[in-house]
């Protein structure tokens, strides 16, 4: 069977990453958490207390980031490492998620997360989630996804997460980051989050996990067996 590319965009806190994750579990393809290395590239400005606006801390920065994913052999899980050290809490934290928008603004940093993106799902098999998969990493993704929720719904669901790994956050407090991310992101000039035309909507409001994930490998299966 031929093995595709899955794109899945969409709004802050969707559930893209979980869901993404379950789909290339069940079809035996690799996993990609584009977010994740922004996440990481973000936590590693702020360690080196680089400015976004210098250029020259940029190239810095960059010159001296190295993201790379490991699978923890007891757990199964995939974790995020920065220049060798796992950072797959920390990148989780609001500290992060309040300046990560920032830091995927930048042209420059752009270029080099997407250029490791498209070597990573160079071999196809894969499940990428973020906010440009469809427009700009894989737009000839055999299927594109974009996800949506009501913004109550998420903010809800990313409290209970981060309460699940000790992070008390107030839920308001929550839903202003994702508004402002979603804001940031959507309206960006480098490759901002759209729905592009060829992208299967799915509302995730209502559905619960198994149904949101039972859709996507439905739609795969419709573009594998075509
Ligand atoms: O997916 P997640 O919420 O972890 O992404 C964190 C942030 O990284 C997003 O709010 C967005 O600013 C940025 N991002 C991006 N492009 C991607 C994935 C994430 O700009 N492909």
């Amino acid at each position: 069977m031929n093995k595709i590319v899955i794109a899945i965009d969409g709004y802050s806190g969707c559930g893209k990453s979980s869901t993404a994750k379950e789909v290339a579990r069940q079809l035996g393809y690799i996993y990609i958490d584009s977010g994740a290395m922004y996440r990481a590239a973000a936590l590693h400005f702020l360690n080196e207390g680089l400015s976004l606006s210098n250029p020259k801390d940029v190239a810095k920065g960059l010159s001296t980031l190295e993201i790379t994913f490991q699978t923890n052999p007891s757990t199964l899980r995939q974790e995020t490492f920065l220049n060798g050290k796992n950072v797959e809490e920390e990148i989780r934290t609001m500290r992060v998620s309040e300046r990560v928008s920032e830091v995927a603004r930048i042209k420059e940093i752009r270029q080099a997360m997407v250029a490791q993106q498209q070597e990573l799902g160079k071999n196809k098999g894969v499940v990428m989630d973020g906010r440009d998969i469809a427009s700009v990493v894989f737009p000839d993704a055999a299927l594109k996804i974009f996800m949506t929720a009501d913004v109550d719904t998420r903010a809800n669901r990313r409290q209970l997460e981060l309460r699940q790994k000790g992070e008390e956050v107030n839920v308001e407090e929550i839903k202003l980051n994702l508004v402002e991310r979603d804001l940031m992101d959507s309206s960006r000039v480098e490759s901002p989050l759209i729905k592009v035309a060829d992208a299967i909507e799915i509302d995730t409001t209502s559905l619960s996990f198994e149904q949101q994930v039972g859709k996507i490998i439905a739609h795969a299966q419709k573009v594998m067996f075509n």
